[in-house]
Order: C-alpha cells, then sequence, then structure tokens
C-alpha cells in the first residue's frame, strides 16, 4: 500500500453513526449515552467504521466523525471566547438556513486540545492512512456571529491561529491528512479569493502531513437540493476559486464529481494538486456500480495524470444507512479497482 499505488481511495469524513450511539440516519442526532458510557460508545463505533472501511478497501480512512455530533460546533465548544448563550439569529450559507448561533464575544483561544486523545486512540487501531478532519476558518465564520472582530477576514485569521493549534498537535499524534472542510468556499467566492485562502493556509501552516480542502454542495438534505435546483445547468462556483487555491500551499482539494453539475474541466485549474474526485453521490440510496464510480474516475483522467486522483466521495456519508453507506464505501473502491487494472 506504498504511495506508488494508483487511485488511492478516501472519503470526505463523515459516516453513519450506530444506533447504539445515535438516532440512524438523522443528521445531528442527540447522543445517547453521557459520560464515560458515551466515551466508550463513540469508540466502539470507530472501531466498526475502521474495520468497514478496511474491509471495503479504502486506503485513506478516518474515524466517520464517530466522536461529534456537528462538523463545526464539534470543535467550537471547545473554543474560548464564544458566549453559547447568547444567540443571534443568522442566514447562514447566504440565508441557505436561517439558524439561531452563538456569538463571539471576546478573543478566540483554544481552552484545550480537541481532538489529540481521539486522533490517538484511530491511530492506535489501524495501519492504513489516516486522515482527521477540521472545519475550515470560513466556514466557522459562516456558522457564528460576531460582536468582536468586526471584520469576518479578521475573525476567520484569528480562528485559523486556533485550528493551527490544533492541526499541529493532530499530526504529531499521528494523522497522515488533514483536512479543513470548507462548504463555505462555494458561496462566497469573492471572500475566497480576498482573505480565505489566507486563512486556510494560516490554519494549515508549518504542517508537514497531507493537507486537504473539502468544497462540497453539501448533504442531500432539502436546503441543499432546493439550492442546487438554483444554480443552473453548470455549476461553475469552483471556476471562481480553484486558480487561488491551486497557486496556495494547500496539497489536496476534494471535489463533488458524482451525479453533479460541475464541468470536471474545472479539475484543470487544480495542476498542482491532488485531486480527491468525489465519485460517490451522498444525496441517494441508491448503490453505484463499480463501472459508473470508474467512468467517474475514467472523466476526471482527462484532465489530471493518475497519480493526482484519489477517488473519494462527494461529501460525508452520515445521514445514509449503515447498509447504503458500506455499499457505496465498496463501490468506491471497487471501481477505483477497476481503475488500477485498466491503467496495468
Ligand atoms: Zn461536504
Amino acid at each position: 500500500m506504498g504511495e506508488t499505488k494508483l487511485f488511492r481511495t478516501t472519503i470526505a469524513g463523515s459516516l453513519p453513526k450506530p444506533f447504539w450511539l445515535a438516532e440512524p440516519e438523522t443528521l445531528w442526532a442527540k447522543w445517547r449515552y453521557q459520560g464515560d458510557e458515551l466515551e466508550a460508545a463513540k469508540r466502539d463505533a470507530v472501531l466498526v467504521w475502521l474495520k468497514e472501511q478496511e474491509d471495503a478497501g479504502i486506503d485513506i480512512v478516518t474515524d466517520g466523525e464517530q466522536f461529534r455530533i456537528h462538523f463545526v460546533h464539534g470543535f467550537l465548544e471547545h473554543v474560548g471566547g464564544i458566549d453559547w448563550d447568547r444567540k443571534t439569529k443568522m442566514g447562514i450559507r447566504d440565508n441557505r438556513y436561517v439558524v439561531d448561533v452563538p456569538t463571539v464575544t471576546s478573543p478566540i483561544t483554544r481552552k484545550r486540545t480537541v481532538h489529540v486523545e481521539e486522533v490517538r486512540f484511530t491511530r492506535a487501531h489501524t495501519k492504513r492512512g489516516l486522515k482527521w478532519t477540521l472545519p475550515g476558518p470560513m466556514t466557522i465564520c459562516d456558522t457564528i456571529a460576531d460582536a468582536h472582530y468586526g471584520r469576518r477576514a479578521d475573525m476567520a485569521m484569528a480562528f485559523a491561529a486556533v485550528l493551527n493549534e490544533e492541526a499541529r498537535e493532530l499530526e504529531a499524534a499521528g494523522a497522515d491528512v488533514i483536512q479543513f472542510d470548507e462548504p463555505a468556499f462555494n458561496v462566497f467566492m469573492e471572500d475566497v479569493k480576498d482573505w480565505g485562502v489566507a486563512a486556510l493556509e494560516r490554519a494549515a501552516e508549518g504542517l508537514n502531513c497531507k493537507t486537504a480542502v473539502h468544497i462540497c454542495y453539501g448533504y442531500g438534505i432539502e436546503a441543499n437540493i432546493k439550492w442546487k435546483e438554483t444554480l443552473g445547468s453548470e455549476w461553475r462556483q469552483y471556476e471562481e476559486i480553484f486558480p487561488a487555491l491551486n497557486a496556495s500551499r494547500i496539497d489536496q482539494v476534494s471535489l463533488e464529481c458524482a451525479a453533479s453539475k460541475v464541468p470536471l474541466s474545472l479539475i484543470g485549474l487544480l495542476k498542482h494538486k491532488d485531486i480527491l474526485v468525489g465519485a460517490i453521490d451522498v444525496a441517494t440510496n441508491a448503490i453505484e456500480t463499480p463501472e459508473q464510480v470508474a467512468a467517474t474516475l475514467r472523466a476526471a483522467t482527462e484532465f489530471a495524470a493518475p497519480e493526482r486522483i484519489l477517488p473519494c466521495t462527494n461529501c460525508g456519508l452520515a445521514p445514509l444507512s449503515r447498509t447504503v453507506a458500506v455499499g457505496k464505501l465498496k463501490a468506491l473502491a471497487d471501481g477505483a479497482a477497476l481503475m488500477r487494472a485498466d491503467a496495468g
């Protein structure tokens, strides 16, 4: 399983929670347990998903995000400077959802290490490549209100600094890839160019492991499906931001390609990056065939050499049933194997 293997597979990050940890097929479901029992249940869930990913044939695995309910708030819980009782109504992702969000009221600090013990535990139980995901600074700033910094760019840099402290510890604990999730990059394209990429690079500063950014069109939930219907026949958001990402120090870009209106030619704008090609649609329960996965990957090879392509999922698999998620993992690995066989 060396670095020379072509089409090494990975996933965007999240996987379904087992029934004993939280209500299945429900995004952001509450934990079933508390305290020590909850910690034990989370760890058991990670062991299950490491085994399922390995059996399916995934090369670079994750903890399936079994340790957290929400990809942004799971990190922010451990960050100082936030008043959780002071809720502000905010239309996030450019008013795609209106929610009550907590408010930043004083300088951002990291109260304690957040995921280090979790990385150590996961690292100890797999020999595969290990990816860890963190929310990106721009997406955090689009999920929290600001009553302290005044400019979103300044608040993003403050979050980037604490993310960087965390990321350095996660690398030391054994993460091979650290991925920042930036769904907001698809929404605020001007800000991405002005300060989003700079904040992302600040978050990844000094890391020697692989660094990645995941930019998707979201889980297959209703608000996202409605939003996608407004985006027209071709989704060209990536076109505006990829040149800035290509010029950045981030190693890998994860994008949505399966059952998507993203023109794959946009991959051609990322000549210096590894491409995590989303070849699994997360908005349907239909399990792709290996041939369908291979067709998406083959289309991507028109715009990037096989050495730079890592087959991946469009986004997280958290809202799906375990059976469907496992089927999709296997389809992804089998599709990649077809590509490898073709490459001889
Ligand atoms: Zn995503």
